[in-house]
C-alpha cells in the first residue's frame, strides 16, 4: 500500500494541472487587426449606428445569433452586466421579488439587488445542483416578477418545468448560462428557453476574452432595452422616441473591440472545447464508478452536460471518512479539488445583515417592500448539505488535459481508498 502524500508519501501526481486559457493565431491576428485599425471601441452614446458598437462587437453578436439560432445578441463587458441589463430590461424594480438559486456565483442574485429588487432563494435538487422547480411555486407571491435559472457546473436546469411555472404565473425567466455555453436541455441550447440567456467570457469560463459576456433573446424590445442599459440609455431614449423609459438608467457595459475579437475567435472553438471536456468527463465517470460512496454526474436524456467542473456527490458514511478529509487527501496527492462550491448566497453579509444601498437597508427595508424576507440559515437545506458535507468538485476536465491526466486523478482515488482506515485513525 502506497503511503499517502498527506502523511509524507509520494504524490500520485507531481505535475500541476493547468487552469489557464489557450490562445492561437486567430486571437493574435484579430488583436493585431484591431490595433492597426486604431479603433479599440466603436461605441458612442448617441442614437445612430455607433450606438450598437464596433465591427468586432457586431461580428461577435452575429456569430452568437447564428450559433443559438436566436434573433438578438447583446454583448456586454461581463455576465454580471448582462444579468443586470436583462433584469432591468424585464422591468423589474423596487418592491419586486425574483426567485433564484442560492447555489451559484454571487452575481446571479446580486444582479437582482442592482435593480433594487429582492432575491428569494429556492433550494436546489441534489442531483443536478440546479434550482428545484418543485421549490419554486411555493415561493411565488404577488410581488414575484421573474425566475433566474442557473445552469450550474455546465448542467441544464429543468427548463420545461420552470417555463411551465413561469407561464402559469406570468413571470419572466432569465437563464444564467455563465457555466454552460453549448449545454443542451431536451435537445435545445440553454439560454434559448427563457426571455433572456446570459453568458460569461471571463478568465475562468469555457471560452474567455478576459472579461466579457453576451445576452441573447428573441424579444426585440427586450434586446433594445438591454442595449440602452449597456450604453447610457438615458442620453439616447429621447432621440429614439422611446415610450417605456422605466429602468433605462444607463451604464457603460460596452465591450471593446479587443475583447470582441478575442471572444469571436474563442467562440468558434466552443464546440471543440466542450467535446474535449465531455470526453474527459465520461472517461473519468467510467473509471471512478468502482469507488464506493460516490454519486457521479449523470447526463439526462436529450441533455448535454458541458462539465464546467466535474461534480461528485459523496456519502461520507459509505466511504468511511469525511468529505473534507477526502478533499484534503486528494489535494495532498496533487489533484485540484474543492470541498463544496460557494457558500449559499444568503449567508453573505449583505443578505445576513440586509444592508445593500445606504445604511438603512434598501432594498430589503423600503417603502415599496414591507415584507420581512427570511435569509436565515436553514431556508435551503439541500444547498446547505452540499456546501457543508456532500459535494466535491474536480476542475480537471478541460483542454489541454488528456486521459493520462485523468488516470492520475483515478490513481489518487485508488491510493486514498486503499488507506481509508489510516485516514480515519489519524484524522477522525
Ligand atoms: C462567472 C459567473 C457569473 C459572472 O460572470 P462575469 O462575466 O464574471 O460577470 C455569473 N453567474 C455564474 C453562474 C458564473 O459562473
Amino acid at each position: 500500500m502506497d503511503k499517502l502524500a498527506l502523511f509524507g508519501g509520494e504524490k500520485a501526481r507531481t505535475k500541476a494541472f493547468t487552469n489557464r486559457a489557450f490562445f492561437g493565431n486567430e486571437e493574435r491576428k484579430g488583436i493585431a487587426a484591431v490595433l492597426k485599425s486604431g479603433i479599440l471601441s466603436g461605441f458612442v452614446a448617441r442614437a445612430g449606428d455607433n450606438f450598437y458598437g464596433g465591427k468586432y462587437v457586431r461580428e461577435l453578436e452575429n456569430q452568437v445569433k447564428k450559433y443559438f439560432d436566436i434573433k438578438y445578441a447583446v454583448s456586454v463587458n461581463s455576465a454580471t452586466a448582462g444579468l443586470h441589463a436583462a433584469i432591468g430590461a424585464c422591468g423589474i424594480g423596487p418592491g419586486d421579488e425574483v426567485i433564484v438559486t442560492p447555489y451559484s456565483m454571487s452575481a446571479s442574485a446580486t444582479a437582482i439587488i442592482m435593480m433594487n429588487a429582492i432575491p428569494v432563494f429556492a433550494d436546489i435538487e441534489d442531483k443536478s445542483f440546479c434550482i428545484d422547480p418543485k421549490k419554486i411555486e411555493k415561493l411565488i407571491s404577488r410581488r414575484t416578477k421573474a425566475i433566474i435559472a442557473v445552469h450550474l457546473f455546465g448542467y441544464p436546469a429543468k427548463m420545461r418545468s420552470i417555463m411551465k411555472i413561469a407561464k402559469k404565473y406570468d413571470l419572466k425567466v432569465i437563464e444564467d448560462c455563465a457555466q454552460a455555453p453549448g449545454a443542451l436541455y431536451k435537445g435545445k441550447y440553454v439560454g434559448t428557453f427563457g426571455d433572456a440567456g446570459v453568458f460569461s467570457f471571463n478568465q475562468h469560463k469555457t471560452i474567455t476574452c478576459g472579461e466579457g459576456g453576451v445576452a441573447i433573446t428573441n424579444n426585440g424590445s427586450l434586446a433594445l432595452r438591454m442595449q440602452l442599459i449597456r450604453n447610457h440609455g438615458e442620453a439616447v431614449c429621447e432621440s429614439m422616441a422611446l415610450e417605456d423609459i422605466d429602468n433605462i438608467v444607463g451604464f457603460n457595459y460596452r465591450m471593446t473591440e479587443l475583447e470582441a475579437c478575442v471572444a469571436l475567435a474563442q467562440f468558434k472553438k466552443l464546440d471543440s472545447l466542450n467535446r474535449h471536456r465531455i470526453a474527459l468527463a465520461r472517461y473519468l465517470t467510467k473509471k471512478l464508478s468502482v469507488f464506493k460512496g460516490l454519486a457521479l454526474p449523470q447526463e439526462g436524456k436529450g441533455s448535454r452536460h458541458v462539465y464546467f467542473v466535474y461534480p461528485i456527490r459523496l456519502t461520507e458514511k459509505r466511504i468511511g471518512i469525511t468529505r473534507d478529509n477526502l478533499v484534503r487527501a486528494l489535494q495532498a496527492e496533487g489533484i485540484p479539488c474543492g470541498a463544496g462550491y460557494v457558500r449559499p448566497i444568503y449567508m453573505e453579509p449583505i443578505y445576513r445583515n440586509k444592508i445593500a444601498y445606504g445604511k438603512r437597508g434598501c432594498p430589503f427595508t423600503c417603502v415599496f417592500y414591507k415584507k420581512r424576507i427570511d435569509y436565515s440559515k436553514g431556508i435551503c437545506p439541500v444547498t446547505e448539505l452540499m456546501h457543508e458535507r456532500d459535494l466535491m468538485l474536480l476542475p480537471v476536465c478541460r483542454y489541454p488535459h488528456t486521459r493520462k491526466d485523468m488516470d492520475d486523478v483515478v490513481r489518487a482515488f485508488k491510493k486514498i481508498y486503499n488507506n481509508l482506515s489510516v485516514i480515519r485513525k489519524e484524522l477522525e
